[in-house]
């Protein structure tokens, strides 16, 4: 998953790569490495196993030269454990060639096999050497870094970026790509490349966005893209939404306290400039045509984790307003599983990075199946976006914490947005009940803003929870959802077995796991709704009780039911029934982050995972 930095311009390359280092960490914290190539053109390389702090300190401890040119990953590691010599970069051509890599090389076992034949040896054991001696040899017969790192990309199957400098060819970096993110950013006298644009938002927001199949050559003065057969390629440049302070912590104690003050925001940003007489335009379904929006017979999100539960919320939403059968499915068992695709089934795609290695093939699947995609995306310049038929993309700002928040509300926001949008144009809701619903999900951002404000008792909860070994969520309908979300969210930070249960469910199993002392949170539908499930909640809440459970409830302030049964109550704003899972969303992410915190966790880098999963 890895993050990848590569410079070329002035003489500091190495202050550059640590700070698109340090914007990329989210992406894996296994080991942290550089190459820097000196004005002389000697190759210095520093490599260390941890998070990136251990190789800054190490740095300042024993500095190596700066240069000009250089390149640095951040690891997750796939072959071979998180040390320091199987961190990037690797080396080729006797030392005089260094590389870094993201993602994995299917074929790597015949082609290191290939490598010992012919003498060569290995110094780790991850996939990404056998390119470093690839392209190492691949050099010493054509003298040109483009050319042997081309001629060795088309050799390679799987997923990868890979990033090579050469000693002989100071002031040269070039790149490749297939299936793994890689964007240019455009300077003045410099170049850079990014896994994304966040690596050089500090310098530029000036950005172009590097197909399949493609390399990349940069210098100081020029950038030229050419395809793995080496023909020029045709770019276009794009402007980077945001700016550098959008991805710095700014005062808060983590990223994610950051970002979930945000999660108002998020939603507002999201819903800018999409309605026009109070209901919702989304222009950007034009490319999927008025004929199919009309004929959908049937809608498959795709999506994984979190995404995933945004996409159920979206089938609750769309089915009720636009009523067209909506199937949720994660990304990676959609593509091996044969689904029925037909051209008027539309394929939503939901994914934060927009590089989510399971959900983009299972994107190339449905699209060789003759479905439409459409991408609902945070990330532009990313590959889901580029690869799907269109594209609404969610305006969160950067998310750098690697449990996703705001995002989540964002991605509910984008499928609601889309609900109410395919409502109109097949007039399955009259224009006055779509302007009202409209309203309200313009009404979230307030309301989110005062449910925050409701969850400053959370840490003090989170505190007396430290030791607590398991934690249950139960929701219905549209909060069952959100209970998923809450497990795992805390699964995610705080390391705490914890799982999510349609409440319906309790009966026909999970009861059994009821204890004295059992905590479970409780998503409460609000009582005034005619057709809520309210009393069977309830019941649901007395019938753990009556086993010693202790109950954490959320439901609409002034429910007195809640407050008699449960014996914490979070209180959330009036909201009709759809739009109650933004807002019940929210505590939640706000309890993992205290809970974690509370143990003395890093809630913005979970261990073993890592942001954007560019593996499958
Ligand atoms: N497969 C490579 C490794 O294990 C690269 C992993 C990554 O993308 O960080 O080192």
């Amino acid at each position: 998953m890895c993050g990848i930095v590569g410079y070329v311009g002035n003489d500091n390359s190495l202050d550059v790569l640590l700070g698109g280092l340090k914007r990329l960490e989210y992406r894996g914290y296994d080991s942290a490495g550089v190459a820097v190539l000196d004005p002389h053109g000697t190759l210095h390389t520093r490599k260390r196993a941890g998070k990136l702090k251990v190789l800054v300190d190490d740095l300042a401890t024993t500095p190596i030269a700066s240069g000009s040119t250089g390149i640095g990953h951040t690891r997750w590691a796939t072959h071979g454990g998180p040390t320091d010599g199987n961190a990037h970069p690797h080396l080729g051509d006797g030392g005089r060639l260094a590389l870094i890599h993201n993602g994995i090389i299917e074929n790597y076992a015949p082609l290191k096999q290939e490598l010992l034949d012919a003498g060569d040896t290995f110094e780790s054991e991850t996939d990404t050497e056998v390119a470093a001696l690839l392209v190492g040899r691949a050099y010493r017969e054509t003298g040109d870094l483009t050319e042997a790192l081309r001629h060795v990309a088309g050799r390679l199957e799987g997923a990868f970026t890979l990033l090579a400098v050469h000693a002989d060819q100071p002031g040269v970096v070039v790149g490749a790509r297939r299936n793994s993110p890689l964007v240019i950013g455009l300077g003045d006298g410099e170049n850079f490349l990014g896994s994304d644009v966040a690596a050089f938002v500090e310098f530029t927001r000036r950005a172009v966005a590097i197909g399949q199949d493609q390399l990349v050559t940069i210098r100081p003065d020029s950038v030229e893209v050419i395809d793995f057969a080496g023909n020029p390629v045709e770019t276009s440049e794009f402007e980077v939404a945001w700016d550098a302070s959008a991805s710095e912590k700014g005062g808060w104690s983590s990223f994610m306290a950051k970002e979930i003050s945000e999660e108002p925001e998020a939603v507002a940003n999201t819903l800018l400039g999409r309605t026009e007489d109070g209901v919702v335009v989304l222009p950007e379904l034009e490319p999927l045509g008025d004929a199919l929006l009309r004929d959908i017979d049937r809608i498959i999100v795709i999506a994984c984790g979190t995404a995933a539960y945004a996409g159920m919320l979206g089938k609750y939403a769309i089915e009720s307003w636009a009523r067209i059968p909506v199937d949720v499915e994660l990304s990676h068992e959609f593509r091996y599983r044969d689904p029925v695709l037909s051209d008027r089934t539309l394929v939503v795609s939901v994914s934060q990075s927009g590089e989510t290695m399971d959900t983009l093939m299972a994107v190339q699947y449905a699209r060789q199946q003759g479905a439409k995609v459409l991408s609902i995306c945070n990330t532009q310049g990313s590959s889901i976006p580029r690869e799907s038929d269109a594209v609404v993309y969610t305006h969160a700002g950067p998310e750098v914490a690697v449990a996703s928040t705001k995002a989540f509300v964002a991605q509910v926001t984008a499928l609601y947005l889309l609900g109410l949008h395919l409502a109109l144009v097949r007039g399955t809701q009259d224009r006055a009940r779509l302007q009202k619903l409209t309203g309200e999900l313009h009404d979230v951002p307030a309301k989110l803003s005062k449910v925050l404000e409701a969850s400053a008792g959370i840490p003090q909860l989170a505190r007396w929870m430290t030791d607590t070994q398991s934690v249950l969520f139960l929701g219905r309908h549209v909060g069952y959802p959100v209970a998923l979300e809450g497990a795992l969210k805390l699964k995610e930070l705080a390391y705490i077995h914890s799982e999510g249960f349609a409440a319906g469910e309790l009966k026909h199993g999970p009861i059994a796991l009821i204890e004295p002392g059992q905590i479970v949170f409780v998503i409460v539908p609000s009582p005034r709704d005619p057709k809520s499930l309210h009393p069977k909640v309830i019941s649901n809440i007395q019938e753990i009780k009556a086993r010693g459970a202790r109950v954490v409830a959320i439901a609409e302030q002034g429910d007195v039911d809640a407050i008699q049964h449960a014996d914490e109550v979070i209180p959330i704003p009036l909201a009709s029934p759809l739009f109650e899972p933004l807002l019940a969303v929210v505590p939640l992410h706000v309890f993992g982050m205290e809970l974690a915190s509370a143990k003395g966790l890093d809630v913005d880098q979970p261990r073993n995972l890592a942001k954007s999963v560019t593996v499958e």
